[in-house]
């Protein structure tokens, strides 16, 4: 096992690996910005190395300082968490040839998942079902391009093979529309991503968001975790998530995860990973897969009781996983919502100090935060400012654990989106399970 481990990260996340290598004995490094010298895990760290100002550019994504930090306190791998470098092929294949171990999958995998056109692809030559789509990237044939979607048939989407974070789609209804679509979605995607290549894909108009997670060692074994449910989405951004997904059955549980094990063997996929479906009438269609931990890890932890953090380091150390597919146990129902600082009706950003913040607790309970009384979200960064995560023997169990949660924690001093989630948890909607992600939208617009 590693000896020293440096977490390019900062926030909740950060705090999340700096306890898991604890719990390992592994000393850990912290890197952060000059505003965030007053982060919880920084304190906590064993050592810290100011990286840079508040821009995330000349700090947690300018990887040559972080490399630096690397070799400065002679620690043996780098976590890079989610967000920020943890998708970045560039930076995994800098780390190693620095001599570092990169706690995540080989580059190659990353950078293959980071072109979604390519992922595809693989996906569907290891037997992962996709939605049906262009299978490619589109030219500028006009002809061409309106065969393709009269195949598919409309809607159809065009998504940019570079994009991420729900940005880079365009729904198009009519034949019409079609080439001007193509065109923009391309000019757009040029400019945000450095790369024009667009391609098609059927839009799915009612879809759930269903995930599933995944754990392969560098010799072969992978296990899969179950679902999770993200559906509860704004502007593509994921809210709440829960697990399992409602209404799952044991058997398509069984199917889908069997072909996402499938797939690890046959990419030599190293490390945790996240392969997301849209699910309609019954059938999964892969969008994409994501090489990280993911944001909403805890329920799947909750309900498998397995440290997913704790793996990604043992896997990356080389070791060969204990856990076998029949240790797999799902127990009980587990929710999570993220915590903002954002005003619950317009979502404007609220940085700035909060004076009180008092935790939720009791059975069940679990917040993941870096925040603590004085403590000032700086305006540079993702307003996320904690997850609360609850689990029970049910879904009604969980949901009513959950209201309690919400209904305790106090944050003062800036606006949170405590509310929204109230309004979730109270939802008749929500509480029968299994919306499809325009739901909350739709209830949002709605409701304001
Ligand atoms: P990103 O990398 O930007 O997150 P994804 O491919 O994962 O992009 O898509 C993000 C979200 O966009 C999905 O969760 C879903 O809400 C929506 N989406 C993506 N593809 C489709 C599709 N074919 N039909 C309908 N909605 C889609």
């Amino acid at each position: 096992m590693f000896s020293k481990v440096v977490i390019a990260n900062r926030g909740e996340i950060a705090l999340r690996i700096l306890r898991a290598c604890q719990t390992l004995g592994i000393k850990t490094v912290a890197v952060h910005s000059t505003v965030d010298r007053n982060q919880k895990h920084v304190g906590m760290a064993d050592e810290s190395v100011c990286i840079g100002p508040p821009s995330s550019l000349e700090s947690y994504l300018d990887i040559p300082k972080i490399i630096a930090a690397a070799e400065v306190t002679d620690a043996e791998a780098i976590h890079p968490g989610y967000g920020f470098l943890a998708e970045n092929a560039d930076f995994a294949e800098r780390v190693e040839e620095s001599g570092f171990k990169f706690i995540g999958p080989r580059a190659e995998t990353i950078r293959l998942m980071g072109d979604k056109v390519a992922a595809i692809k693989a996906m569907n030559d290891a037997g992962v079902p996709c939605v049906p789509g262009s299978g490619g990237p589109l030219t500028d044939d006009a002809d061409k391009n309106r065969t393709i979607a009269q195949k598919i048939g409309y809607p159809v989407l065009i998504k940019a093979a570079a994009g991420g974070g729900g940005r880079g789609m365009r729904v198009v209804n009519t034949e019409a529309a079609l080439n001007t679509a193509i065109n923009t979605t391309r000019t757009e995607a040029k400019a945000a991503f450095g790369d024009g290549t667009v391609y098609m894909e059927k839009y799915l108009e009612n879809p759930r968001h269903i995930e599933i997670q995944v754990l392969s060692d560098s010799h072969g074994h992978a296990i899969h975790l179950g679902e999770r449910d993200c559906s509860m989405q704004r502007r593509h951004q994921k809210v709440l998530e829960e697990a399992p997904a409602p209404g799952l059955s044991e058997e398509e549980r069984e199917k889908i995860g069997e072909v996402c094990v499938a797939a690890c063997k046959r990419i030599a996929y190293e490390g945790a990973g996240t392969f997301e479906f849209l699910y309609d009438s019954g059938a999964f269609y892969f969008i994409e897969m994501n090489t990280r931990i993911q944001v909403e890890h805890p329920v799947t932890e909750a309900i498998t009781g397995v440290d997913l953090i704790k793996q990604q380091l043992l896997i990356a150390s080389g070791e060969h996983m204990q856990i076998q597919q029949s240790d797999i146990q799902l127990t009980g129902h587990a929710i999570e919502c993220r915590i903002n600082a954002e005003d619950s009706e317009t979502f404007m950003p609220s940085p700035g100090t909060i004076d009180i913040f008092h935790a939720p607790g009791g059975p069940g309970v679990r917040v993941d935060s870096h925040v603590y009384d004085g403590y000032s979200v700086p305006p540079h960064y993702d307003s996320m400012i904690g997850k609360i995560i609850v689990h029970g023997e049910d879904r009604t169990t969980a949901i009513r654990r959950m209201r309690l949660a919400l209904a305790e924690t106090v944050v003062s001093g800036i606006k949170t989106n405590v509310a929204l989630q109230q309004r979730i948890l109270q939802d008749q909607g929500f509480v029968s399970g299994g919306k499809n992600i325009h739901y909350l939208e739709k209830k949002l617009i709605q409701s304001t």
